[in-house]
Parts: C-alpha cells; sequence; structure tokens
C-alpha cells in the first residue's frame, strides 16, 4: 500500500495543530530535517513533524492515518535500513523530546524518545547508575529498545528490553496506552522486541543498575594464531564471568597482515580482573599486542563513535553464530582481507550470561540462546562504490550461511525480503506479533519497519 501524497496544505493544518515544529519541502531546514545516520538513503518526506511532546505524537498518527499518509517514526534516526526516513510521506520525529528523570531510590530511568545512548548514559552515571544499551553512544535509545539492545552488559544484565519495566505508546488509533506488566500485558509483550510496529513509544522506563569505572582493553593475535584464538576463546568463554564483555573484530597491520583483536570491557572489576585478561592474551604462544585502561563507563561508550560517523553510506548484513569454529573465524578473516573499502567492520559480540537466562517466552526477542553476533558492516564515502562494496557484503554472507541457522538480530537486519524478517522475529513468535499486529494496528500503519504483518491481512 502506498498511501496518499501529501498536500500542500496538510502541512499549514498540522502547523496549526501541533505544539512542534512542522516542516514541508520548501522550509529553511528541510534538507537537515531529513537527513538520516545512514547517507546510503537520501529521501524526500512530504514533510516533518518534530514533535514537542505525547499529544503532538497522538495527533500527527491520528492526522496520517485520516490522510492515509505513509508515516516514518524516527527516533535517533540510526536504523540501518533507513527506515525513519521516508519519500513523499511524513516523517514523525521524536528526536527533540528529550525529557529524563533519574530516580536513584527505586533505580529508575524515565526516559522520552529522543535521546541518545550518550545523554541517558551521562545522566544515569551521575547517580552511578546505568541501563544496559549499545555499543554507540550516538544511537537512539527508541530504535535499539524495541528491537533488543546488545551491548558491553548485555551478559551481565540481559538485552537493554529485558530491563523494560513500562512504557507509554500512541497506538495507531491515536489512544494513548500503557505497557507494562499490569496494564496492558499483550502490548507489552510485544513492543519488547517487535520494534515500532505496535505503535509510537513516547516515554520508556527502565531499571537501572550500580555502575562504576570499568576496565578495558584489547588483546590482538597475529592472523595466522586464528586455531588457537578459536580454542582459547571456546575455553575462556565457559567460565569468564557475566561482568566480563567481549567483541572479536579484525584489523590491518600493515604489509597484507591482519590482526585479530579481542576486545574486552570488565564492568566491575575484581581481583580477578588480571587473572582474566591474562588468560585471554594467553592463547597459544600468545598475543602481538595488548593494551588496558581504566575509565568511566560512558567513555566506553563512546568508544566505537568515530568508527561509525553519519552520513557515509552503510550496507550491512548480519547473523547468530551458536558457536565460533575455526573454520568460521577463517572464512572471515578471509573474507575482510576480500574488502572493498578500508572503512569496512568485521564483528563478532559476545552473547550468553544474563540475556541467555530470560525465557524465550518472557518477550518477542527471540534469539535466547546464540553464541555470538557477527556484523559485516560496509562504510563507504562515494557512490561509484556503491556496486563493488554491497556484492562484497552479500557474497560474504553467502559463504557465511553454512554456519548460522539464519537467525539475525532485527536491528542489525537490512531490507532483505519477507524470510528474512521472519527470522529476526523468529517463526514461532512471529505468529504472535501477527495476531497482535492485527490487535493494534489492523491497517499497518506502522510499516516503516521490519514489517510485521497483521494477521489475515
Ligand atoms: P531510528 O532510525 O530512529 O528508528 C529505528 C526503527 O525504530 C524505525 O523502524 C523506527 O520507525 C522505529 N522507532 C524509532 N523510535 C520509535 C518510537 N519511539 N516508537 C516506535 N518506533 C520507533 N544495536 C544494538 O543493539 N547494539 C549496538 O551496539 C548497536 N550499535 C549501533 C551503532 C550504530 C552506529 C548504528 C547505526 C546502529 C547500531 N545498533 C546497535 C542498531 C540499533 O539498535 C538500531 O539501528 C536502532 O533501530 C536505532 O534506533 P534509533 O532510534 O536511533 O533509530
Amino acid at each position: 500500500r502506498d498511501g496518499a501524497a501529501v498536500a500542500a496544505h496538510h502541512v499549514d493544518v498540522l502547523r496549526a495543530t501541533v505544539r512542534g515544529e512542522v516542516l514541508g519541502r520548501d522550509d529553511a531546514g528541510y534538507d537537515e530535517a531529513r537527513r538520516v545516520w545512514n547517507g546510503y538513503f537520501d529521501r524526500h518526506p512530504g514533510l516533518v513533524v518534530r514533535c514537542a511532546g505525547a499529544a503532538d505524537v497522538m495527533d500527527t498518527v491520528k492526522f496520517a492515518a485520516r490522510h492515509d499518509i505513509p508515516l516514518a517514526v524516527r527516533g535517533g534516526g540510526h536504523s540501518y535500513p533507513g527506515h525513519s526516513t521516508i519519500d513523499d510521506g511524513l516523517i514523525l520525529d521524536l528526536g527533540r523530546m528529550k525529557g529524563l528523570r533519574i530516580d536513584p531510590q527505586r533505580r529508575v530511568a524515565i526516559a522520552e524518545p529522543g535521546l541518545l545512548l550518550a545523554e541517558l548514559d551521562d545522566e544515569a552515571y551521575r547517580f552511578g547508575l546505568a541501563v544496559t544499551a549499545g555499543q554507540v553512544s550516538h544511537t537512539g535509545i527508541a530504535g535499539l529498545t524495541l528491537g533488543g539492545g546488545v551491548g558491553w552488559l548485555v551478559r551481565a544484565h540481559g538485552l537493554t528490553l529485558d530491563n523494560l519495566i513500562a512504557a507509554d505508546v500512541v497506538l495507531a488509533n491515536g489512544e494513548l496506552r500503557r505497557a507494562s506488566a499490569a496494564d496492558d500485558s499483550d502490548l507489552y509483550w510485544a513492543i519488547r522486541g517487535g520494534g515500532g510496529n505496535f505503535g509510537v513509544v513516547t516515554s520508556f522506563e527502565y531499571n537501572l543498575h550500580p555502575q562504576g569505572p570499568c576496565r578495558t582493553g584489547a588483546v590482538v593475535y597475529h592472523e595466522s594464531a586464528h586455531a588457537s584464538v578459536v580454542e582459547g576463546l571456546d575455553g575462556f568463554i565457559r567460565t569468564a564471568p557475566d561482568r566480563f564483555g567481549l567483541a572479536v573484530g579484525f584489523f590491518d597491520l600493515g604489509e597484507g597482515q591482519t590482526g585479530i583483536a579481542l576486545q574486552y570491557v570488565d564492568s566491575a572489576p575484581a581481583e580477578d580482573s588480571d587473572a582474566l585478561v591474562d588468560a585471554l592474551a594467553g592463547f597459544g604462544t600468545g598475543a602481538l599486542m595488548r593494551a588496558s585502561d581504566t575509565m568511566d563507563y560512558p567513555k566506553v561508550q563512546q568508544l566505537a563513535d568515530a568508527a561509525m560517523v553519519h552520513h557515509r553510506r552503510y550496507y550491512t548484513r548480519s547473523f547468530m553464530l551458536p558457536t565460533l569454529t575455526d573454520d568460521a573465524l577463517t572464512m572471515l578473516l578471509d573474507g575482510f582481507k576480500e574488502r572493498q573499502s578500508p572503512l569496512v567492520q568485521v564483528g563478532l559480540t559476545l552473547l550468553g550470561g544474563q540475556m541467555a537466562r530470560v525465557p524465550l517466552e518472557a518477550t518477542a526477542f527471540p534469539h535466547r540462546q546464540e553464541g555470538y553476533m557477527v556484523a559485516l558492516l560496509c562504510a563507504w564515502e562515494d557512490e561509484a562504490d556503491d556496486a563493488a562494496n554491497i556484492s562484497w557484503c552479500r557474497e560474504l554472507f553467502d559463504r557465511m550461511r553454512p554456519f548460522t541457522p539464519g537467525n539475525v538480530y532485527v536491528n542489525e537486519l537490512f531490507d532483505e525480503g519477507e524470510q528474512r524478517i521472519v527470522s529476526a522475529y523468529g517463526s514461532s513468535h512471529y505468529e504472535r506479533l501477527s495476531q497482535l499486529k492485527a490487535k493494534y494496528d489492523p491497517d499497518n500503519l506502522f510499516r516503516a519497519n521490519q514489517n510485521i504483518k497483521p494477521a489475515a491481512y
């Protein structure tokens, strides 16, 4: 369904209704307002509504539904496949809604959907607290939470959505509904993994955890040590404490050589911290290099920011690995060497811990028992290099298929077709999500996303 086009008078009608800012194609600031993180998507909406509060969201949703105008909802604008921008339709932009209240007694944060991770992390940390979130501080809390939220604390405290106690949600009919275990348990279940399919969240309520400075660093092995790295990691992760977060990546050592980097964050350093890092650096004949530092948690959250700058062209494939084998690591390593841009990243994030202890049925997020989440992230500057980068990414993904059951984290899915969407939600969860979509959004107003089709649509 394409829906209707935005007409000139729509801008005036909305401007007279909402408290926030309404931008049409001819307004100053329109070009800035339509841009999203991924520069690969250069779309031209008919209008952008920068909502000032929940009432603006309600009116904008009703307006889009009444006039059948396609709607893209934007939190932090970091959707890899550009789902928070749209051609011709309306962008409902929540970026100005940045209210935040920390309740240190209850260890709870009440956060509006325009906040970025850096803003939430910084405020919470000043109370000695943190919510588990992603690894790049300019990501929006909204999209991240509704799809999952995998970061350095995922093993210690689970996904971000495992720490979501309640949310205010504007449904497709414009009604504001509270979702929590006590209030509307179907909606509460569906938004914890079902993304933006069920409504626009205008407030998130999170459980926080005590958080102090972290020990972080990396050990680097030469590529030739791949077999000992895999064997060593296999043993290491069996006993590593949940507070220990780990990611594996590759980087160029020069002269055609590649390094295998094991980056770690010990989120609650203790007596055994040194021994853990020594073990990580002692696989086979030992690491080539190691570096370690102690830093505040919000700083840890910013370590990857510069590698993920706004407005480059990005394309990605992602998948889960139940276990890391030498064959899988070698294939990723070989693939990395064939990359078409120096900005490409291939990364594996260790899962497990608290994330895996949450029962499968508790939330709509289906991938609880995976070993690693793998991302093949292409980044480049020039449109002329689109084809080379995209085919590199697709080909490496095809070669990796034998190692993965095909499961994918919804927030790392690109536009890859219906079957991959079902793999993202999991086939058993998809059916329930589709029933609930029919209950909350029968006309599929919220479809600029990894779309769940309403049952019998
Ligand atoms: P947006 O583009 O604004 O929104 C993404 C989707 O959510 C869209 O479909 C949108 O319509 C919907 N949406 C947004 N706000 C709302 C709302 N309030 N109510 C309903 N629907 C809404 N993920 C991780 O788990 N861990 C990471 O470490 C991580 N790192 C990342 C780093 C970068 C640089 C990027 C680009 C992404 C990263 N991601 C990570 C993926 C990230 O979780 C998703 O891209 C997420 O959707 C971003 O949320 P956003 O609000 O910024 O995005």
